[in-house]
């Protein structure tokens, strides 16, 4: 909407950027290029008009547009409008998968608040190039649009077994096993408010090696989500959505 100076609203709600940079009372902020020509070309943002902005550190701030030429925003910040606060300390591992399902899995784990994101490589994994740069702007531009504070942070891609075997014992893992495991509702009641992590298998599933060496650790959570096979970026979305519903912050 564009009129008298204001705060930027987007179709999406108020227009919230992520820049990786300090900031606090009158910080002043250089967006990169492909930001400020969101902000000037799409928007059609002009001096004066105001954003919030969040780096996953100092909370949301509402800052005003101090500098504008055609290539260039330089954003001062006002006023706090969020403390800063951590979301859940939630890992998805994942076995990689082709470009446009990791996008978008990148997209909805972030919206429900995923706070690591751990390619995996396993026996049957078909898809070995994770492009992490991509995830990450997948991401980004997630957690602008939900309202996250943070952004997840990606993994390098590493192989299962080594995975497993630095597997933190304090970490619960829900292991999502299509084999056969008791329903997740009920594997979820009174569960442990400690630290998580989702794992979802490949394409192809698991083999059997590998589902006992999950198994065998004393932290896993094996459970399944129903009696349909669901594809790797269905069954993440489905495990993340109740995990949150059953053991997210209220
Ligand atoms: N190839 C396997 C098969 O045909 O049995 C299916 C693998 S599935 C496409 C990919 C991953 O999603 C599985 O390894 C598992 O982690 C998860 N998954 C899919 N459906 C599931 C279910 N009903 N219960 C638990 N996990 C499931």
């Amino acid at each position: 909407m564009k009129g008298a100076i204001s705060e930027l609203i987007a179709p999406g709600g108020k227009v919230r950027l992520f820049v990786d940079q300090p900031l606090g009372e009158g910080a002043r902020v250089s967006l990169s290029v492909s930001q400020a020509h969101y902000l000037l070309h799409v928007m059609r943002a002009r001096k004066g008009d105001r954003a919030s902005l969040f780096n996953g550190r100092d909370g949301e701030w509402l800052a005003t547009i101090a500098e504008a030429t055609p290539r260039d925003c330089t954003l001062a910040c006002e006023r706090k409008t969020q403390e800063q606060t951590n979301d859940e300390d939630l890992w998805l591992v994942f076995a990689p998968i082709k470009k446009t399902p990791a996008d978008y899995l990148a997209q909805k784990a972030t919206e429900l608040g995923v706070s690591v994101l751990q390619p995996v490589i396993t026996r049957r994994t078909i898809v070995h190039r994770v492009n992490a740069e991509r995830m990450r702007a997948n991401a980004i531009e997630a957690a602008e649009q939900s309202g996250r504070l943070t952004v997840p942070e990606i993994r390098a891609a590493i192989d299962l077994e080594l995975l497993l075997n630095d597997w933190p014992r304090e970490r619960n893992l829900l292991f999502c096993d299509e084999a056969g495991a008791p329903p997740i509702i009920e594997a979820l009641r009174g569960a442990s408010k400690g630290p998580w992590a989702v794992v979802i298998g490949p394409e192809g599933g698991f083999d059997p090696d590998e589902r006992s060496m999950v198994r065998a650790l004393a932290s896993t959570v094996p459970v399944s989500l129903g009696k349909r096979i669901l594809r790797a970026d269905t069954a993440a979305l489905a495990a993340l959505a109740v995990w949150q519903a059953q053991c997210g912050k209220r």
